[in-house]
């Protein structure tokens, strides 16, 4: 399908905006990918130091942890501007290339990928779920099963909030969903890959993982393609 495709549209690179490729060798060498031996477990920021990491000081998250690939900054940002609000969904599986690459030592098959939905406005107006895509791609390049397990619950568009804000907002945005085929009585995953594009505060993270565990999730780790730092940070 992306054959023909890179043939009407061909791809251009997200970094240089070249032909040829979405992403070209010498931008995919400027990303900096995030070390996890230096990023604070709980939040996925590179900044952990003995005096603990002030992106999510003072915070408490219903998931276990978070694993971001990079950070939000060019050219990554712009392949997220561009899967979400350009329209172009051949990026999903250059980032979800990304999360598998974060996922490798961590995750293993025994865990379900489950995507962070966007909300019904943002799907209407993409006509797509871009988690979704993150996810179900990912799920296929590491052969693990994708479960949509959430649902999204219409909410104010996050982008002009600020931090409190977000979490007010997005408490209560999301619902357990009986994915297709199911039984009522089917089993929820005892462990849950949650997966989402960008990592800012947390909040939308939280407000799906708050669901997941009241449902009976044992452990929930969070994976994300980036981590956007604080701008006081
Ligand atoms: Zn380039
Ligand atoms: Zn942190």
């Amino acid at each position: 399908m992306h054959a023909l495709l890179d043939l009407v549209f061909p791809p251009r690179c997200a970094g240089c905006d070249r032909p040829g490729s979405l992403l070209c060798d010498a931008c995919a060498a400027e990303v900096r990918r995030i070390d996890p031996r230096a990023a604070c477990v709980r939040c996925g920021a590179p900044v952990a130091r003995p005096s603990g990491c002030a992106e999510c000081r003072g915070r408490t998250f219903a998931f276990d942890s978070a694993y971001a690939a990079t950070l939000l900054e060019h050219p990554v940002s712009r392949a997220v501007v561009l899967l979400k609000d350009g329209g172009e969904r051949r990026y999903a599986g250059l980032l979800a290339g990304l999360l598998a690459e974060r996922a490798d030592g961590w995750v293993d098959p025994s865990c379900a990928i489950v995507p962070v939905p966007a909300s019904p406005a943002a799907v209407r107006r993409r006509g797509f779920d871009h988690a979704v895509d993150l996810a179900l791609t990912l799920g296929e390049l590491r052969g693990m099963p994708t479960i949509r397990l959430l649902e999204s619950s219409p909410v104010a568009d996050q982008r002009s909030l600020g931090r409190q804000e977000r979490f007010a907002n997005r408490a209560g945005a999301f619902r357990l969903a009986r994915p297709r085929g199911w039984e009522r009585e089917a089993e929820v995953p005892a462990r849950v890959v949650l997966v989402d594009d960008v990592l800012t505060t947390g909040a939308t993270l939280d407000a799906a993982a708050r669901v997941l565990r009241a449902a009976g999730v044992v452990e929930v780790r969070a994976l994300v393609v980036a981590r956007a730092m604080r701008a006081d940070a």
